[in-house]
């Protein structure tokens, strides 16, 4: 059998009409409004205090599962058919299910940080709640940058027809945005469909789009400028109200890295653009050209000329992952076994892929459209990774799911380079080129692109501060750090000033640099892949430890206690080494083109 599958459902709910799913409902209702009263009535001698936290924390932690449980479901139905009205409306419901949850966490942050219980004397008074550790002491901090219960609801509604309508703006006007590609046929192309011709083998191809794509975002620059600064304005007022220094710090504060990791973090990113540069001027080499524009990064370099077919796509994940752990390998034989992936491409169906959790049922579900591509099943074997580290966890409570960006993506970087480095071995020449390239294209954007987008955002955070900026000040800014970052890697003269137009991210506030936790990922994962290929099966108890703790310490906590020190350049030069080897193997393979 080679049909790609659809998931099955049927150990979740059976249908919005379940029963099951509306007791489940009814019961995150049930829970937040116990919650909400107890906070509302929260007792004035510390005993009592203390007696009411402790029973409220696995509350919360029940309302969580239950919230991402409903969540997952309702997501689940409607990504698989974006038509269905159902799933659509019980979407809505369930986000409304969730209010209550979100007042009740901002109202706990008010009576944790003014009972003045510290906590150590609450984990000594209750030392089953040593998981919250964290969380109790972040909560603190919140608190402290908290306004008033009614100003933080005022914000959060405001923000719904305020930053939120900006982000909605940006979206619609990015979807829909189009220019005429063939004035004969009168036929258009969506900006989307514009990027994706990145990937055509014809340069003259790649160009024509690119140029079409930037005069298409420059008739809409006053738009999307009105909507980045009104999105950052709103960031940079409610920081400043809420007296954190700088954006960065609430994003570390949420990324769990400390501030000496996060610039050790970026000062190697700086220091390895040297080597992605010899990359880039390697490409050039091969594609003929004396240098790359930015229209030439996803340019295909070899040929990816194998097609997997469902079940060898199965075999080789299976196989890839059993040589690191068999335990690992059985995971994914019963993920394929018990039907919990969605692979088969269909109209309405979302693009891209996930995984998501069932934290009351125990299971997770993986989405992906499988086309036989090797990015495909590269893309499989990230997803499972990421459903591996779930199924670590399943059996806890959810305060260990709560993993912070910089640490979810550890699991499912580190998978797919398994399964990469599996396929290498085995490929021909030129197969293996098209896959080593596409891992180079990948490092790119996670390190070089990422450090560029940082650099933009940091810039564009330091100026709104202090007035709203025009379409020609994102495009400098947009071009200066794509200098700063490309370097001599691309033609200066073939840059793309309206990068700041194309990502959704800048446009959410609650999304402030989404960007280097990425590279935190890539280079954390790689430097673990780095210790496994040095150390062998030894490594593999201390990496699932690693997994399991990623939701109750910081970064720099479970790197420490796993013998690794974040704030060390040598930490995180052990994932550049591990690209440097695919540079050094891309040279070698292309020299002499
Ligand atoms: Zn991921």
């Amino acid at each position: 059998m080679n049909t790609i599958p659809v998931w099955d459902t049927s150990s979740l709910y059976q249908g919005f009409s379940d029963p099951r799913y509306r007791a489940d409902q009814a019961a995150l209702t049930k829970i937040s409004r116990k919650i909400l009263k107890e906070l509302k009535r929260f007792p004035k001698d510390r005993k009592s205090q203390k007696a009411v936290l402790a029973h409220i924390l696995p509350w919360f932690d029940k309302a969580a599962a239950l919230a991402e449980q409903l969540g997952s479901y309702t997501y689940m139905l409607y990504s698989v058919n974006t038509r269905d009205e159902d799933a659509l409306r019980e979407m809505n419901a369930n986000e409304e299910l969730r209010l209550p949850l979100q007042d009740a966490e901002v109202r706990f942050r008010d009576a944790w940080a003014s009972s003045g219980i510290t906590t150590a004397q609450l984990l000594k008074a209750y030392p089953e709640l040593e998981a919250y550790r964290l969380a109790l002491e972040e909560d603190r901090i919140l608190a402290r940058h908290q306004l008033s219960p009614d100003q933080e609801n005022l914000a959060a509604d405001l923000a719904r027809s305020g930053a939120d309508a900006w982000s909605r703006l940006h979206a619609a006007l990015s979807s829909t945005l189009s220019v005429v590609w063939d004035p004969k046929k009168n036929q258009r192309k969506t900006v989307t469909e514009l990027r994706q011709l990145a990937y055509h083998p014809d340069r003259s191809i790649r160009r024509r789009a690119f140029d079409l794509e930037k005069g298409a975002w420059q008739s809409a620059e006053t738009a999307f400028a009105a909507a980045l600064n009104g999105v950052k304005g709103h960031s940079v007022t409610l920081n400043r109200r809420r007296e954190w220094t700088s954006p960065l710090e609430l994003s570390a504060l949420q990324a769990r890295l400390s501030s000496r990791a996060l610039v050790t973090l970026i000062g190697v990113m700086e220091e390895s653009l040297p080597l992605f540069r010899r990359y880039l001027k390697a490409k050039a080499r091969y594609l003929g050209l004396p240098v790359l524009g930015f229209h030439d990064l996803f340019a295909p370099v070899g040929k990816d000329e194998k097609a997997f077919g469902w079940d060898e796509a199965k075999g080789t994940v299976v196989k890839s992952f059993e040589a690191f752990s068999p335990r690992l390998g059985a995971f994914a034989a019963l993920a394929f076994d018990k039907n919990w992936i969605h692979a088969r491409p269909l109209d309405g169906k979302v693009g891209g892929a996930y995984c998501t959790s069932l934290p009351l049922s125990q299971e997770p579900r993986v989405l992906s459209n499988f086309d036989g591509t090797f990015g495909e099943l590269k893309t499989l074997a990230h997803e499972l990774g990421h459903a591996w580290h779930f199924w670590l966890l399943r059996d806890r409570s959810h305060v260990y799911h709560d993993y912070p960006m910089t640490l979810a993506e550890t699991a499912s970087i580190f998978a797919e380079t398994l399964v990469t480095e599996a396929t290498l071995a085995t490929a021909n020449p030129e197969a293996a080129l098209f896959i080593l390239e596409q891992s180079l294209q990948d490092s790119t954007q996670v390190i070089v692109d990422i450090l560029c987008r940082f650099r933009f955002e940091k810039a564009v955070f330091d100026r709104r501060a202090d007035a709203e900026l025009t379409p020609r000040e994102l495009n400098d800014l947009m071009v200066e750090a794509q200098r700063a970052t490309y370097g001599d890697g691309l033609n200066p003269q073939e840059l793309h000033p309206w990068m700041w137009a194309v990502k959704g991210h800048y446009y959410h506030h609650d999304l402030a640099f989404y960007n280097y936790p990425y590279a935190f990922g890539q280079l954390f994962a790689l430097a673990l892949y780095g210790r496994f290929r040095a150390q062998g099966p030894a490594f593999v108890p201390v990496y699932e430890w690693i997994l399991g703790q990623t939701g109750v310490q910081t970064a720099d906590d479970l790197a420490a206690s796993a013998g690794f020190d974040l704030g060390t350049p040598e930490f995180w030069q052990q994932g550049i080494a591990v690209i440097e080897g695919q540079i050094v193997e891309f040279e070698r393979r292309t020299h002499g083109s």
